[in-house]
């Protein structure tokens, strides 16, 4: 069978530190990897410089003139990394047989890839690299995912346990995903709805090798906050049984106070007033902000505004 072309797609924010050490490993890989009749020699790497301010798109620049398997798209401003990789898919599908997506700190273990391409080959569209072991994440860090995981599952989105986008995509699965127009994307949720035969390659996350997380907190939580929003809108029908559940309990409030009110009793309460009063108010607000945003999602969408711009080409 002809060895594929294979295209690797890094999306990159303001990783001058960690690059030129990554380049250097795909160098190797790359070379390895078309010796040994692995992958093709038109196979490449497709950088995407999210609108970086430090050096990334001059050391893309540099090691484009000296080895042209690399290429890079520099995007006119920051998209985000799921944008970017997005970004990177759609620019790089149709001249590649099969991508894959890795980040830019070198996390995601290279060897892998074979593993990859091999069940490729084997006619496996879609391989998803799974993390077995998360020691080095922060405690916060794997806690917090395995609490997103959970709340994914109850809310009844398909997600891969511990997948974090770096995964081989074949030319028609990507092509599947290019048919997609939705601009809020959480592409480890949208992919597994495309179908195709599917695989887990487990592998070992390790520590990023240079410069600083790109996903501080406020990231993440707006990150997993699109993972649910996205798919599911079991949260506006959670609301609903709420206010079922609202209605019930104040019958009875009503059927007591009668009751009381027979007897000849008037019920006081400045504490009990106030306490509904506050209670109640906040679930209203609450019900309406969570409306709001999934009108926002709606406005966000319904403008159709191109997901990324490119400023410029290296290919
Ligand atoms: N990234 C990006 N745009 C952004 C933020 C991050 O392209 O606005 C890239 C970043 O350069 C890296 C990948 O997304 O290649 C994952 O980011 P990072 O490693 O910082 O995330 P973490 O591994 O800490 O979750
Ligand atoms: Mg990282």
């Amino acid at each position: 069978m002809q060895a594929p072309v294979l295209g690797i797609v890094i999306p990159c924010y303001n990783e001058s530190e960690v690059l030129p050490i990554t380049i250097n490993a795909l160098q190797k890989h790359l070379s390895d990897w078309i010796r040994n009749g692995k992958i093709s020699n038109e196979s490449f790497v497709l950088f995407i410089d999210d609108g970086s301010r430090d050096d990334t798109w001059r050391q893309i620049e540099r090691i484009h003139q000296h080895d042209a398997r690399f290429q890079g798209i520099k995007l006119a401003h920051n998209v985000g990394h799921q944008h970017a990789l997005h970004a990177g898919l759609m620019e790089g599908y149709e001249a590649a047989d099969c991508l894959v997506s890795v980040d830019a700190d070198l996390q995601d273990d290279l060897d892998i890839i074979e593993t990859f391409v091999k069940q490729f080959q084997a006619g496996v569209d879609i391989v998803y690299g799974v993390r077995t072991d998360r020691t080095s994440d922060s405690w916060f860090k794997r806690t917090s995912a395995q609490w997103f995981y959970r709340l994914e599952k109850a809310l009844g989105v398909e997600t891969i346990y511990n997948h974090a986008d770096f995964r081989l995509m074949s030319r028609r699965a990507v092509a599947g995903l290019a048919a997609y127009p939705e601009r809020n994307l959480f592409l480890r949720g949208l992919v597994p709805t495309l179908g195709f035969q599917t695989s887990e390659v487990p592998y070992t996350r390790a520590e990023r090798l240079a410069g600083e997380s790109k996903y501080p907190l406020r990231k993440m939580v707006a990150l997993a906050w699109d993972g649910v929003t996205s798919f599911s809108v079991r949260p506006i029908k959670l609301l609903f049984f709420l206010s079922l559940f609202m209605v019930v309990v104040s019958g009875g409030f009503v059927v007591y106070t009668l009751y009381r009110f027979a007897e000849g009793e008037t019920m006081s309460g400045w504490a009990s007033l106030m306490l509904s009063i506050w209670f109640i108010g906040g679930l209203q607000l609450f019900g309406i902000g969570l409306i709001g945003e999934y009108v926002g999602k709606i406005f966000s969408e319904v403008k159709r505004r191109p997901s990324y711009t490119i400023e410029e080409t290296l290919k």
